[in-house]
């Protein structure tokens, strides 16, 4: 390994990532999410996709575009490390730390790297979403379960208050009819 000298010029990767909104892929910028069920109830649920915390669906995502490029660094400082793992070395450029296998001897061999590392980030996010997207699904159908045992659960509640409430019609009328007599 040869090691750099401070004054000594490398190239290194510029990794960093730029924020894009993009139209939610779930709802599409709807906010809501059909679900058809086993008997072809259509039941509309709240995005859960484009949810930022607890808050409402926004319609968009947020997504990252990652940086492909390579920067030019003058070295201030450099510290090896040698102990039995090896030989580190350690380079400062101002307020930058670099390692010795992140630092490259031309723009075209950091460049490479950087893309290398670029499209490493984006596949980890892709996977990311797909998780998300996949799990959203279940949760749907989970919703529109949760929903529907709460709307019979209301209906068999309003049955039985009604049927109550006619008893203690018939029992108030009886009692009247009763008076009359
Ligand atoms: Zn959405």
């Amino acid at each position: 390994m040869i090691i750099k000298e401070v004054g000594d010029k490398i190239w290194v990767m510029d990794v960093g990532r730029k924020e894009t909104k993009k139209t939610c892929p779930v709802c599409f910028g709807n906010l809501n999410v059909t679900v058809i069920l086993g008997d072809d109830t259509e039941v509309v649920c709240k995005c859960q996709y484009c949810v930022q915390g607890f808050g409402e669906p926004r319609g968009y995502v947020t997504e990252y575009i990652w940086k492909e490029a390579a920067k030019q660094e003058v070295i201030t400082n450099v510290r090896v490390e040698n102990d039995s793992n090896g030989m580190k070395v350690e380079y400062r450029a101002g307020c930058y730390v670099y390692y010795s296998d992140t630092v490259f001897e031309t723009e075209e061999d950091a460049l490479s790297a950087c893309k290398i590392r670029s499209k490493g980030l984006k596949n980890q996010e892709d996977e990311r979403n797909i998780r998300m997207q996949k799990s959203n699904i279940k949760n749907y159908s989970y919703q529109a379960g949760r929903h529907i045992k709460a709307a019979n659960d209301s209906l068999r509640q309003a049955e039985y208050h009604k049927k109550l409430a006619a008893i203690c019609k018939s029992r108030s009328r009886n009692k009247l009819d009763k008076e009359e007599e």
